[in-house]
């Protein structure tokens, strides 16, 4: 391809749309322009990058027996609603209706369709198992899109679909793509960790695994043992109860009721500094609302609240969320800084930690502007209707398969593997019969790779502050042939007949033809993060030599002109493991 010819806007300035680096480097170099928020257009050269990265997943897929089909992206509602998904989903799924008002969504994911497609099918234990996948655009109205393609409204996702006969072969196809799933990412040329996930809307109750790049920029925290290899997204993490203070150890004194005066105390900081106590023997309390009904969750005021975890011991709800100022007022008659959950109204559901379970003598909010309660005790005082793990893990928690120190690092998320049971099978009736002629349900899983998210991951872990550095399995070209002039007809020459013979040798490579300052040509290719670059100028000429130039450790080194040809090739195949 010649630079002069392709559709490739690079920008100098840094985009102020744009707060993480792949975001801002998509659109200097030219890859990627928006069209609405969380929309975007792939330019020639990221559109490369983009079906490098589908060639890769596709070709792991195909190597475990994956086969390929295409499900359209708009489907009817009609089959979301038999699996209840049509109201959980909630305002995330973009709705349509057509001309006769019948309603539609765009697939956020394609669990009903394909179990649709199996259950008229599939008749036979003899047809399974089944690994059927796709690669297309996916649509979800993020509630905050952003981040370029790292969070999207339309994105490009792999979904593959397993089908099994029963939970043993369903753990088999399970492990099939795990291991799929590590030889895609490091293909790909990234670093990232495993860990264990929430399945979250997909749902199922087998497990699941979530595929996390390690970055800075990334959404994801996760918490890992430095002493055996439990791994886990923080949404997930299980926090074991720790060891709770004695009893009578800050008991308060209170003249009678247990009741004090807490003017204007209304955060877990300012209650213990006027009182004189750790914000561990505060109870958090936060009103929430869960579709219809409020429940007041209950935390030790040192921890944070998980709605993850919330809504798994609680729901599933369509909508979780705080409740407003003016709800827990109406609700209690005070502010939400001083609520508590003794004597409440009994239509609240109270839902403690399993920590605050263990409390003595603990502080909370009285109900009352100004005022706390002392020395409650759960059971008690209060009694909670559910008691569960509904915190946030912190790296001071033990591991909690080992006991070991915690960690904790972010991470993008790039893919997830999902053990989903019978959960889909069961609610479209997709069932075989057994070798007795017996009908029985098929297991599923199902695993899906954000391919729009990886490239931008791929640059979260590549680049300088020059621009990408691409790992060679997905670079949009492998190599640039840079003349300093094309005014000098022998420079031009050599450099037109590299191209040709780089093309010839099936080297993937890009001519930069245009009439440009030599230092405008190299900006240009560090910012779009070409592997390789062949400068062709008349010094090294002059002794039949050419520069070959490695972006990833910036080795510049002389080579004949004779030779470079090969030189390229075995440098790229190396890379490639070919
Ligand atoms: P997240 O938690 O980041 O919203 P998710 O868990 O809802 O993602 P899955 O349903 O597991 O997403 O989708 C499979 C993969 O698709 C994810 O691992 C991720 O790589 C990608 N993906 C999901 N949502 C988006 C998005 N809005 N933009 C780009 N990629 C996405
Ligand atoms: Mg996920």
């Amino acid at each position: 391809m010649r630079v002069s010819q392709m559709l490739n806007p690079t920008l100098r300035e840094v985009p102020a749309e744009a707060e993480v680096v792949s975001h801002q480097l998509m659109l200097r170099a030219g890859f990627i322009r928006k069209v609405a928020g969380g929309i975007y257009t792939y330019l020639p050269l990221g559109w490369r990058v983009i079906k490098k990265i589908e060639q890769i997943v596709r070709e792991e897929m195909d190597a475990k027996g994956g086969q390929e089909l295409m499900m359209p992206i708009v489907q009817p509602a009609e089959i979301w609603k038999e699996t209840g998904r049509w109201d959980l989903y909630g305002p995330e799924m973009f709705r349509l209706k057509d001309r006769h008002d019948r309603e539609f969504c765009l697939g956020p994911t394609h669990e009903e369709l394909i179990t649709d497609l199996v259950r008229s099918e599939v008749r036979s234990y003899k047809q399974l198992p089944l690994l059927l996948y796709q690669i297309q655009n996916k649509y979800r109205d993020e509630r905050r899109p952003r981040f370029g393609l790292m969070r999207g409204r339309e994105f490009i996702m792999k979904d593959l679909y397993s089908f099994d006969r029963d939970a043993e072969s369903c753990k088999i196809s399970y492990q099939k793509m795990f291991d799929a799933y590590e030889r895609v990412f490091t293909r790909c040329g990234l670093t990232f960790r495993a860990v264990e996930a929430d399945p979250g809307a997909i749902g199922g109750s087998g497990g699941s695994h979530e595929f996390m790049v390690l970055a800075e920029s990334g959404e994801a925290v996760v918490v890992f043992c430095s002493e055996c290899n439990y791994a886990a997204n923080v949404e997930k993490a299980e926090c074991l109860p720790r060891p709770v203070q004695g009893e009578g150890e800050i008991k308060i004194q209170t003249e009678s009721d247990n009741k004090v005066y807490t003017p204007e105390c209304r955060t877990i900081e300012q209650v213990a500094d006027f009182l004189g106590v750790k914000k561990s023997s505060l109870i958090k309390s936060l009103m929430y609302k869960g579709d219809n009904q409020f429940y007041l969750l209950l935390v030790r005021g040192d921890r944070e609240i998980n709605e993850v975890k919330i809504n798994n011991a609680l729901g599933p709800f369509i909508n979780l969320r705080m409740a407003t100022a003016e709800e827990v007022e109406e609700l209690l008659g005070c502010p939400p800084g001083f609520v508590g959950p003794v004597s409440i109204p009994s239509n609240i559901v109270i839902a403690a930690d399993l920590e605050v379970a263990e409390m003595k003598d603990a502080v909370c909010g009285a109900n009352e502007k100004d005022y706390h309660l002392v020395n409650v005790r759960c059971s008690r005082d209060f009694v909670p209707q559910k008691v569960a793990d509904l915190r946030m893990v912190t790296t001071d928690d033990p591991c909690p398969r080992c006991g070991g120190k915690m960690k904790q690092a972010r991470g993008i998320e790039v893919g997830q593997v999902f053990n989903l049971g019978t959960k889909y099978s069961e609610a479209l009736g997709a069932t075989y019969l057994d070798e007795k002629g017996k009908e029985q349900l098929c297991y599923m899983g199902c695993y899906g790779i954000g391919v729009s998210r990886t490239m931008a991951a791929a640059i979260e872990q590549n680049h300088d502050e020059n621009g990408i550095i691409w790992p060679m399995a997905i670079a949009p070209y492998h190599c640039i042939i840079v003349p300093v002039s094309i005014k000098d007809e022998q420079i031009a020459s050599v450099a037109q007949q590299l191209y040709q013979e780089f093309q010839d040798a099936g080297v993937e490579t890009v001519f930069d033809d245009r009439d440009e300052r030599p230092g405008v040509k190299f900006k240009d290719a560090d910012l779009i993060g070409y592997p390789l670059r062949v400068t062709i100028g008349s010094k090294a000429l002059a002794q039949g030599k050419v520069e070959l130039f490695q972006r990833k450790n910036g080795q510049v080194e002389l080579v004949d002109v004779d030779k470079v040809c090969s030189k390229v090739k075995s440098i790229i195949d190396t890379s490639l493991n070919k």
